[in-house]
């Protein structure tokens, strides 16, 4: 067996994290303050190359592999978890479906720019009524006259409406199955299309530097040829992605883990009562222990689960993988933000340091890209239960 990821890795690394402590720390508070997008970051992430990691060289990528974007992911969510959420819905939910599924076309179309971080996509599946039993979604769309019209709603959609976004892939349903079932396929809309509406920005607990709206569809007409992959596939299409997404977003956790860890470290060094650095009280000495044992074993199950998605090992091995991962990572992240606080005492729920906008972050690593209780049930079922 082997814990440490490769030497390239490492290196990597700490390219990724040179980057985010020099153009991302120093501006991520008042970025979350102000909630504003920074979309002029962009442009230099897509010049260190993370959007295009996982693409191959033919499109401009660099054809890296699926553990290096975790490090990528892991790295900038350590010092800010709305740019790593930004990168994993860029990348993840924006690039790999087009990549994975789409034409030879709409790959010539819609990749050079997403790869070099001069354009944006997002993932539209979740809907006012379906987040959880995506399958069911309520929006529709069928063929007219060469032209598929879109009718529905999508709910907290990452990246769907940057400055930079230049489309957004649905689901849809686009018919009935022989057995009853609902036909879902996916489709690509270019931001702009006409009956394709970007809702004003949720005002959420946190990811204050991430882009997430609700989307409408009235009436959106798109080429038949807007199709991503077959007609009928948009099922399995966000299973696959949701597979991967999981360990993005387990990596997302271990950076936010790292980040309690080293400043809870640093302030209880730093900061005296009773006469003694916070530290040496073994109250808080324990809690910072705790630290690192999650983070530990949250990167370990993370990188397993990643380094089994690269091997190409049987996809039911790599899916449990990616559930447990997820599961134990961000259960530990919203821990690890807990202890972080508390070490910080007051200034914990304060904004002059770091930890109190970790706190509010992590929440949402419990839902997204499928909850807590949504992988309990995946795992249980891996493990041949009959669970509903
Ligand atoms: C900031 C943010 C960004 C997001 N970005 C995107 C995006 O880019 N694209 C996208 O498509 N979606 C996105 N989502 C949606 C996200 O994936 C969903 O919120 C998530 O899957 C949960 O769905 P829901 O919110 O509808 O909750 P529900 O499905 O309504 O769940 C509510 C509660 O019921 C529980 N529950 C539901 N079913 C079961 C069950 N069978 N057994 C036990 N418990 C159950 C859930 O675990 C949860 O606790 C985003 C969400 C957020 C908050």
């Amino acid at each position: 067996m082997n814990f440490e990821l490769s030497a390239e890795h490492e290196t990597f690394r700490k390219v990724i994290r040179e980057f985010a402590e020099a153009e991302i720390a120093p501006h991520a508070a008042r970025w979350n303050r102000e909630h504003h997008f920074p979309v002029e970051i962009m442009s230099a992430l897509g010049e260190i190359g993370v959007f295009g990691l996982t693409a191959p060289e033919e499109y401009g990528g660099s054809g890296g592999d699926f553990t290096s974007l975790c490090v990528a992911i892991e790295e900038i969510g350590r010092v800010d978890q709305s740019l790593g959420i930004t990168l994993e819905a860029a990348v993840g939910l924006g690039i790999n479906p087009i990549l994975t599924f789409g034409t030879e076309q709409q790959k010539e179309r819609w990749l050079p720019d997403l790869l070099t971080g001069r354009a944006l996509a997002g993932f539209g599946l979740t809907e006012p009524g379906s987040g959880s039993d995506a399958g069911q979604t309520e929006t529709r769309a069928v063929l007219d006259d060469g032209e598929w019209v879109i009718d529905g709603a999508k709910q907290f959609i990452t990246n769907s409406g940057t400055p930079i976004t230049s489309c957004v892939t649905v689901t849809a349903r686009t018919g009935t199955l022989p057995d009853g079932r609902l036909e879902v396929s996916t489709i690509i809309v270019p931001s702009g299309t006409p009956g394709f509406t970007v809702e004003p920005a949720y005002d959420k607990l946190g990811w204050h530097a991430s882009d997430t709206h609700p989307l409408t569809f009235t009436g959106c007409r798109v080429p038949a040829d807007s199709l991503l992959g077959e007609q009928g596939r948009g099922f399995a299409q966000f299973l696959a992605t949701l597979d991967d997404g999981r360990i993005a977003i387990a990596a997302l956790a271990v950076g936010c883990i790292q980040a309690m860890l080293d400043q809870s470290v640093a302030y209880a060094n730093e900061r005296t009562a009773f006469g003694v650095p916070i530290g040496s009280k073994q109250g808080v000495a324990f809690r910072i222990a705790d630290l690192k044992v999650l983070v530990d074993a949250a990167r370990m199950l993370t990188y397993r689960a990643a380094t089994l998605r690269d091997a190409g090992r049987p996809h039911a091995e790599i899916k449990q993988a990616a559930a447990v991962a997820k599961l134990f990572a961000t259960e530990s992240a919203v821990t690890a933000t807990r202890i972080g606080t508390q070490v910080h005492g007051g200034y914990g729920f304060m904004e002059e340091y770091p930890v109190a906008r970790f706190y509010r972050d992590a929440n949402v690593l419990e839902s997204g890209e499928g909850t807590s209780e949504v992988q309990r049930l995946l795992i249980g079922r891996s493990l041949g239960l009959p669970v509903e």
